[in-house]
């Protein structure tokens, strides 16, 4: 899914992104230009919230500081798969490409390279991601955070 989030959820948008889907911030005040028609719009502002309804903008409302009720509310309210996912960029979205051959080489820790599998590098960015040990160690997280949800 595609979501656009207002800005103060980093850390949501991050980790909807680990899950696989996109997900933008939107920079500065909330407004109607701001928020776009083809995707979510996730807001912690109930004034926002009602507006952007009432406007026909499909919107999700959620609690202001509490990370981990917005992580599970938005995986609930959309039915989202709680699992981790190496599709997305986490810093920008970009759906990533697999990296191969002297790429590898060239562009992990050879620590890294010994002991982690799925090596991917994002097309816009540039940020290197591959399935470790802090791999493991989200995948505990998130499996915590989203405990009792189905
Ligand atoms: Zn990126």
């Amino acid at each position: 899914m595609r979501f656009y989030l207002e800005e103060g959820l980093e850390k949501l948008a991050r980790w909807l992104r680990f899950l696989g889907h996109e997900a933008y911030l939107i920079k500065g005040p909330v407004s109607f230009k701001s928020v776009k028609p083809d995707g979510v719009f996730i807001t912690t502002s109930r004034r926002w919230y009602e507006r952007l309804k009432k406007a026909g903008l499909e919107c999700f409302l959620v609690p202001r500081h509490e990370f981990k009720l917005q992580l599970r509310a938005v995986v609930k309210h959309y039915g989202l798969k709680g699992e981790l996912s190496l599709e997305r960029c986490a810093f920008c979205s970009s759906r990533l490409e697999p990296l191969t051959g002297e790429e590898l080489k060239r562009l992990v820790p050879p620590a890294a390279l010994k002991e982690a599998t799925d090596f991917r590098r994002c097309p816009s960015c540039g940020a290197v991601f591959w399935k470790g040990s802090h791999y493991e160690r989200m995948k505990k997280k998130l499996r915590e955070m989203l405990n009792g949800l189905d």
